[in-house]
């Protein structure tokens, strides 16, 4: 797929800067991106999304400053400024590409607010479909951030054509905290997704046997809704060895590097159903119950030896008998790499606890601040009568 990455806010701009740079080691050029942030500070601290692509908002209202937690203002920032953001886009050409993905983290001002303001004024303005990328907090950042969260993503699920969720909470370790993990979060977000928006492009190992083009992953996420994603890789090294940093993680081959094995046809599919399944039941973008999930994608990246039309098959029966909807789609996609990767889209999703419990402490917050104005307001009245010292 060819894909136009927006990158809004801090999360959204350096996830967007991970994808550019695994994109400059492929073989093929498929992602462009652009950055857009309230804070200057945040621009200015990504790699590999050039300069001129950075697009600082909101310099009258915040200075260059952020809105912080506010993402009310980050919307009205955002839909004040739209015309901007929309001819930078313009202006890097949009003509060949298959659609954009809007990335953000939910729980702040700038990605909060604005991601969902642009995918509104996106979809309006291009055909291709409008994906977003949604960060959703962990529990420790505070109930701002969910409650943040919860109402940019109550609003984007209406604005994107489908929006894929990474849970923070679900990725860190424990003990460990969500700004230390960032790094390694993002490398896992990038890898996953990385290999899914790439789909159907032809690289130097050429045309996989069973080709998914970019039109069966937007048939796929055609419902809407929100979408999570499930990956495994296997551990062997069978095939290519001269492997520098790969598009399937940078997983560097060592002493490894001489042990070629031929596997039989029938040990092929084992091992892509075996990847499959490891990829559904572990742990993904989004936990959730994969038997709601209305849609899914069946993708197998690798080197071409370790294709096998039979594992892929098979493997989309598998994952047909344990989803709720019957349309499973899928396909292979060679890859020069030591390692064979499965990615699953469980595409909209009925069921998902994490949500449930945003919207709940959404909601919760809400009754909070109600009651908190209604006594500030009520605490006065015990002083009627006094009289204030000016008028
Ligand atoms: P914004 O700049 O106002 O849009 O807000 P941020 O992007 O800084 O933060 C919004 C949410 O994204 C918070 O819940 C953060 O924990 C999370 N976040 C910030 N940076 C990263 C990052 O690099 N990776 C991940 N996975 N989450 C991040």
């Amino acid at each position: 797929m060819r894909v136009f990455f927006i990158g809004f806010g801090q999360a959204g701009g350096k996830i967007v800067d991970m994808f550019i740079d695994q994109d400059k080691k492929a073989p093929v050029r498929s992602f462009r991106g652009i950055a857009v942030n309230t804070a200057r500070t945040d621009l200015m601290g990504l790699k590999n999304i050039e300069l001129r692509d950075r697009i600082l908002i909101g310099q009258t209202v915040v200075k260059g400053h952020g809105v912080g937690t506010d993402n009310v203002t980050g919307a009205k920032i955002t839909a004040d400024e739209i015309d901007s953001i929309i001819n930078t886009i313009d202006s890097r050409g949009t003509h060949d590409i298959d659609a954009f993905i809007v990335v953000a983290g939910l729980g702040g001002g700038t990605g909060s607010g604005g991601s969902p303001v642009l995918c509104r004024h996106l979809k309006r303005i291009y055909r291709e479909p409008v994906y977003a990328v949604g960060i959703l907090p962990a529990p420790e950042e505070g109930r701002l951030y969910s409650y943040n969260a919860a109402r940019s993503l109550s609003t984007l699920v209406n604005e994107a054509d489908n929006t894929f969720i990474f849970d923070n909470s679900a990725w860190k370790n424990e003990g460990e905290s969500v700004k230390s993990a960032y790094e390694r979060l993002n490398d896992e977000i990038v890898r996953r997704f990385g290999v899914l928006f790439r789909a159907g492009e032809v690289g130097r190992s050429g045309v996989g046997e069973m080709v998914v083009d970019s039109s069966e992953v937007i048939n796929t996420l055609r419902g809407g809704g929100v979408s999570s994603v499930g990956y495994a890789i296997s551990d062997k090294v069978t095939q290519s060895v001269k492997q520098k940093k790969g598009l399937l993680g940078g997983l560097s081959v060592k002493k490894k590097e001489n042990t070629e094995e031929v596997l039989t046809g029938e040990d092929k599919s084992a091992k892509i159903i075996g990847l499959v399944r490891r990829a559904m039941l572990g742990r993904l973008t989004l936990p959730c119950d994969y038997t709601t999930a209305e849609r899914a994608l069946v993708l197998i990246a690798g080197p071409p030896g370790e294709m096998d039309r039979k594992g892929v098959e098979k493997s989309k029966s598998w994952v047909e008998e344990n989803i709720a909807g019957v349309e499973v789609r899928g396909g292979d996609y060679p890859l020069e790499s030591s390692k064979v990767a499965a990615v699953v889209v469980l595409a909209t999703i009925g069921d998902a606890p994490r949500i449930r419990e945003l919207l709940e402490i959404a909601k919760e917050t809400k009754e909070d601040v109600i009651k908190s104005k209604e006594r500030r307001v009520t605490m006065f009245d015990d002083g009627e009568g006094i009289d204030p010292l000016f008028e």
